[in-house]
């Protein structure tokens, strides 16, 4: 969907030629970043080096000091995790079922059962009742979203987790810079996995990591991400185990830390657009806005719910309509359970009521650090006209 608003983004197609296409997403990437890789591409080292090293001293320092490494995606970083975690054949790993596929992917790759429970409707973060319900003697971790760069409740998560003794595994792909209390989600908790592709508020183009862990098992991510190979004197080498290959370019890293030096700049400016949102609808928006949070917040993505049975037209049609106007939406994203490859565990439509509302009314406005409040005007009066016209 992204890449396709992109291309549309070039062409300027469905638009008049003044006025340029606005995608739900992009990132921003500055000539002094850009500087900075053509001088990495002259240097004669691009795989894992020196800049991958000073992209995870920059985020560790980022996170409180805590150690960081880094991975090709963080579908990567949140199955090392399980797997440095222990997680494997026999275990269950309580998440929401209103996520990316990835979040449960994982753990299904390493073996373990993904047991789902529903979330709330405008918070879209895992339902804390639900999973102090879902725990049996095979509950191993619990791995929640961070939805959009919502903080899930983070007192009650690792209260539970405590007395439940399981491990925590926090998917904060949208999550890098959001706070809970005064703390930065990753400069505290088990393990944390942030993304890096190019729709996240970071990006290295693609790429994730890890914080958090163990001595051990920050040293089992290093296997996990390189062949399981250890490296003695400079003729010695051993595998310890036979591990795959998912280890960040000093090309990517170099963008990452042109982008971590802009990331509070950035994170701020998501702020003040989704405050434009929330004040040009105060009171009498036509959709569902989510919740609202407070400074704590990323807003990684600006997501309200279609008032579906209170119009005449279906989502792709909004999503057309709006595409019409030159302004492209996403969809985040579809209720994971019902999808062919987790109907084939038994999951069914109407376990997770809220997840599948979600899943069918979510639509993903724009909102990048690029974009001006005029933008944010322009997607309100286009919505609010087209959602006036349609409504029965
Ligand atoms: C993007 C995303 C991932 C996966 O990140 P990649 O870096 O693309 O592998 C995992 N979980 C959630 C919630 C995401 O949004």
């Amino acid at each position: 969907m992204s890449s396709d608003s992109r291309k549309r983004g070039s062409e300027g197609a469905g638009t008049g030629p003044r006025t340029p296409f606005l995608p739900f997403t992009r990132p921003t990437i500055d000539e002094e970043t850009i500087q900075g890789v053509v001088e990495v591409l002259r240097s004669g080292w691009l795989a894992t080096g020196p800049n991958v090293k000073k992209l995870e001293a920059a985020l560790s320092e980022y996170f409180g000091g805590r150690p960081v490494r880094t991975q090709t995606s963080a579908t990567a970083s949140l199955e090392h995790a399980l797997l440095v975690a222990g997680i494997g054949a026999g275990d269950e790993v309580i998440t929401p079922a209103m996520s990316f596929v990835a979040t449960a992917n994982v753990i299904v790759r390493v073996g373990a059962r993904p047991v789902f429970v529903d979330v709330d409707l405008d918070s879209r973060n895992i339902d804390f009742d639900q999973v102090e319900a879902a725990i049996t003697p095979r509950t191993r971790a619990i791995m929640p979203v961070h939805f959009a760069g919502l903080p899930v409740d983070m007192d009650r998560l690792y209260a539970l987790a405590e007395r439940h003794r399981l491990r925590v595994i926090e998917d904060a792909a949208h999550a890098i810079g959001s706070v809970w209390r005064g703390k930065r989600i990753g400069s505290f908790g088990d393990l944390v996995c942030f993304s890096f592709h190019p729709n996240k508020n970071l990006t290295t183009i693609e790429g994730g990591c890890v914080t958090g862990g163990s001595p051990e098992e920050v040293s089992r991510l290093e296997l996990h991400r390189f062949h399981g190979q250890r490296k003695g004197a400079a003729d010695e080498f051993d595998t310890l185990f036979a591990a795959g290959k998912a280890n960040l370019s000093d090309v990517a890293a170099r963008v990452g830390l042109g982008q971590l030096a802009s990331l509070e700049r950035f994170n701020a400016r998501r702020r003040e657009l989704a405050a434009r949102y929330f004040s040009l609808w105060r009171g009498d928006a036509p959709l569902r806005l989510p919740a609202r949070g407070d400074e704590g917040h990323n807003w990684h993505i600006f997501a309200p719910l279609l008032p579906l049975d209170r119009q005449r037209i279906s989502r792709a049609q909004f999503i057309e309509q709006m595409a019409q106007r030159g302004i492209g939406v996403g969809v985040h994203y579809a209720a994971i359970h019902l999808f062919t490859a987790y109907r084939a565990l038994g999951y069914r439509e109407g376990q997770f009521p809220t997840a599948e509302r979600i899943g069918r009314e979510t639509v993903t406005l724009p909102l990048f650090p690029a974009m001006e409040l005029s933008d944010v005007d322009r997607v309100v009066e286009a919505a609010t006209d087209i959602l006036r016209r349609a409504a029965k």
